[in-house]
C-alpha cells in the first residue's frame, strides 16, 4: 500500500487525482492523508468526491473515507472496465478535472470508451475546455493516443450545467514526444472571448485589452455569446497556434473583477510564454507528465517548472519507476525528460 502525504509540495487536489489515475493504471492501492491540506478549505470537496466516485466506477475500486471534508482516503483499485459512462458532478465542479482522473486508465484499455461529463467546463483553477481540446488532446494524439472531445454546452462557476463528450479509442502505436524550443519571435495569436448572460460590453472591453497588448487584429478576436450555457460566465482565451497544437492562456471572469483584469490574466502569461521561446507553458507541462510516464516518454522545453509540476512529478514517481529530469537550459527555458515508464 502506497502512503501519500496530501500536504506535500503544492498540497492541492492534483495529488489525489493523479493518485487515483495512477492507482487504476498500476493496480496499486494507496492511502492518502492530510488531503488538500494547503488549500483554504482542506479535505475533499464535492468535485474531488466526484473524481473518487468516477474512479471507483470505471475501476471496480473500493474507496474508504470518501466524504465531504474528509482528509483521509484509502483506495483499492480493481479491474478497469472501458465502456459508456455518464458522470454528473452535480455542481459547477470541473468536468475537465474529472476527465484528468479517469482518462489515463481508459487510455490504456483495449476497448473504446465514450464519456458524457456534466458540470463545469470553464472553471478557474482547472483546465478549461478549449485548453483540453486545443492544447492537451493534440499532444496526446502526437504520443499516439486517440481521444476526441466535443463541447455540447459550456458550464461556468457557480451554476455549472456544462456538458462535454469524450471518445477514447485504443491507442495503436505510441511514440516518444519531442518538443524543442521555438524561435523567439512574433506569433500569430488569436483570442476567443466567451460572454454568457452578461452585457456584451464586457467582451468588448476585454477585446480592446487583448488587441492592444498582443497586437492582434480585431477580426482574430471572436466574442462568443455561448447562448446555450447557463449564465453568467466569462472567459478570455488567448490562443497561440503552434506545431499541430496550441497553447491556451485563460482569464476567468468573476463578480466585481474588472473586464480589463480578466483580459490581463490571459495576456500576462501569454506574453511570458511568447518571450520564453518554450514549447509548453506551465499548465500543459504538469498535465503532460502523466501521459508521458505511461507511454513512451519523451522531452519538452517549458518555462520554469511550477510547484504544481514538481508535486505531480513526485506523485507519479511514487507509483511508477521512471526517470524524470528537469534541467534548466537558460533563465527562461527548462527541458523536461521522461523515460522508462512504458506502462501502456
Ligand atoms: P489543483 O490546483 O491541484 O486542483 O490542480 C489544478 C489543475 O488545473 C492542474 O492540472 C493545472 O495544470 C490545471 N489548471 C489550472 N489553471 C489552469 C489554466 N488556466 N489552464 C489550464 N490548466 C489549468
Amino acid at each position: 500500500m502506497i502512503t501519500l502525504d496530501g500536504s506535500q509540495g503544492e498540497g492541492g487536489g492534483q495529488i489525489l487525482r493523479s493518485a487515483l489515475a495512477l492507482s487504476l493504471v498500476t493496480g496499486r492501492p494507496f492511502r492518502i492523508n492530510r488531503i488538500r491540506a494547503r488549500r483554504p478549505k482542506p479535505g475533499l470537496m464535492r468535485q474531488h468526491l466526484a473524481c473518487v466516485d468516477a474512479a471507483t466506477r470505471i475501476g471496480a475500486a473500493v474507496a474508504e473515507g470518501a466524504g465531504l471534508g474528509s482528509t483521509e482516503l484509502t483506495f483499492q483499485p480493481g479491474a478497469v472496465v472501458p465502456g459508456t459512462y455518464e458522470f454528473k458532478i452535480g455542481s459547477a465542479g470541473s468536468a475537465m478535472l474529472l476527465l484528468q482522473t479517469i482518462l489515463p486508465p481508459l487510455l490504456r484499455a483495449k476497448q473504446p470508451s465514450e464519456l458524457v461529463l456534466e458540470g463545469g467546463t470553464h472553471n478557474p483553477f482547472a483546465p478549461p475546455f478549449p485548453f483540453i481540446a486545443q492544447a492537451f488532446l493534440p499532444l496526446l494524439k502526437r504520443l499516439g493516443f486517440r481521444v476526441e472531445a466535443t463541447l455540447d454546452r459550456a458550464g461556468f462557476y457557480p451554476n455549472g450545467g456544462g456538458r462535454c463528450r469524450v471518445l477514447i479509442q485504443p491507442a495503436t502505436e505510441l511514440v516518444p514526444l519531442a518538443l524543442a524550443a521555438r524561435a523567439k519571435g512574433p506569433m500569430d495569436w488569436l483570442a476567443k472571448i466567451c460572454v454568457v448572460g452578461l452585457p456584451r460590453v464586457v467582451g468588448e472591453r476585454e477585446r480592446a485589452v487583448v488587441a492592444e497588448r498582443l497586437a492582434i487584429p480585431a477580426d482574430r478576436i471572436e466574442i462568443e455569446p455561448c447562448t446555450e450555457a447557463l449564465g453568467p460566465g466569462n472567459t478570455v482565451h488567448v490562443i497561440a497556434p503552434l506545431d499541430g497544437y496550441a497553447e491556451v492562456f485563460t482569464g476567468f471572469g468573476a463578480p466585481r473583477l474588472a473586464s480589463e483584469r480578466v483580459a490581463e490574466e490571459a495576456v500576462g502569461p501569454a506574453q511570458e510564454f511568447f518571450a520564453s521561446g518554450a514549447a509548453v507553458g506551465e499548465h500543459l507541462a504538469d498535465q503532460l507528465l502523466l501521459p508521458l510516464a505511461l507511454a513512451r516518454g519523451g522531452s519538452f522545453v517549458t518555462t520554469i517548472p511550477s510547484g504544481h509540476t514538481r508535486t505531480n512529478a513526485a506523485i507519479i514517481q511514487e507509483f511508477i519507476s521512471i526517470n524524470l529530469a528537469m534541467t534548466p537550459l537558460d533563465s527562461e527555458q527548462w527541458r523536461v525528460d521522461v523515460s522508462g515508464g512504458n506502462i501502456i
